[in-house]
């Protein structure tokens, strides 16, 4: 489990007009609260597509116009096209990158942007016609499918932000494990790993179970490979509440005997308050993460289903609160 001071140190790229240099087309950077709290336990590395394919900063803003001939990446004011050096720049950004284990890109920006930077029907001034994915950004997608990527924009959701940090993490932990290439550190992986793969998947946790149990006694770097597809696979989407619910019941079951008919109601109270969509996910977490430590329950300290990241990484953006957003939908 990672807690901030395990050697669990997930290496992540970064778009570097978030809170790294002021590369914006205008000069700008962007702030950002999770990437400002990251920096203190992920390695990050910084790129900047469009300045390290030589358009500069400040620089005349580039855009994405679509039309019969497919999609460009077009500069209006010097009439460039740049959709080449721009996919030239990237693959060869990714041929060279070392092991990452996620993207945060900024959002919107016709390189970096996901799914929402904005096509144009042509150079000229005028509305858009639709949102696609930046150019850069294709090439990170198209090379790295189940890797965790999101963009800064909806990292403020913090539904969405849980499930990418948890699997930022857990693979970053994952790739330890691979690289220690040990049947027992796997074992020791799943076990710990348990309540969290239940709460995505209870079919894909108990198949997983079976790889690690080994009965054909195959090699561990087969029974690794394999068990790493099928984590991908678990983790690719956000447990539903209704699964997270089950988790918490099947958790609760440990303290059975030793509570009072109040706590146990005001467990059950949070609970259901969380099925309404009521409370987050916190609520009912921390009552349980309360009793683990009240009872030194070993079975479930050790569950990353209860801090899959370091705790700081949940805090939220001052800005954000002062804004008073709903950040959980
Ligand atoms: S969005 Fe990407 S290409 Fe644009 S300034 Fe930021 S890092 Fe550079």
């Amino acid at each position: 489990m990672c807690d901030g001071e395990d050697v669990c140190n997930p290496d992540r790229v970064v778009s570097r007009c978030i809170e790294f240099d002021h590369y914006r087309w205008n000069g700008d950077m962007i702030t950002s609260h999770i990437v400002d709290q990251l920096k203190e336990c992920v390695d990050f590395i910084p790129v900047c597509a469009e300045m390290e394919m030589g358009l500069g900063v400040p620089r005349d803003p580039v855009r994405i116009v679509g039309g019969k001939g497919g999609e460009h990446l077009v500069q209006p004011a010097t009439g460039r096209d740049v959709t080449d050096d721009m996919t030239r720049f990237a693959e060869s950004f990714l041929d060279t990158l070392p092991h990452v284990d996620g993207f945060i890109l900024k959002n919107k920006s016709p390189s970096c942007g996901m799914k929402e930077a904005k096509v144009y029907a042509g150079p000229e001034k005028g509305g858009s016609i639709g949102k696609t994915d930046g150019f850069f950004a294709r090439s990170v997608l198209n090379r790295y499918p189940d890797m965790p990527v999101e963009d800064e924009g909806r990292l403020r959701n913090m539904r969405i932000r849980d499930h990418f940090l948890a699997r930022l993490y857990t693979f970053s932990e994952f790739q330890t494990v691979q690289a220690r290439g040990s049947m027992n550190a796997l074992v020791r992986f799943h076990s710990e790993n348990k309540l969290m793969l239940m709460a995505h998947s209870q079919k894909l946790q108990k198949e997983m179970g079976r790889m690690v149990a080994n009965h054909d006694r195959l090699e561990p770097v087969i029974v690794l490979e394999q068990y790493k597809e099928q984590l991908t696979q678990a983790l690719a989407r956000a447990p539903r509440y209704t699964a997270n619910i089950n988790v918490f019941l099947h958790a609760s079951g440990h303290f059975r005997n030793r509570l009072n008919h109040e706590e146990k109601a005001f467990f059950l109270e949070a609970l259901e308050k969380y099925r309404e969509g009521r409370v987050s996910i916190c609520a009912p977490k921390n009552i349980l993460k309360a009793w683990i430590v009240r009872f030194g329950e070993e079975n479930l300290n050790n569950q990353t289903f209860f801090a899959p990241y370091p705790d700081q990484l949940m805090e939220l953006d001052p800005l954000d609160m002062d804004r008073g957003r709903d950040l959980w939908t």
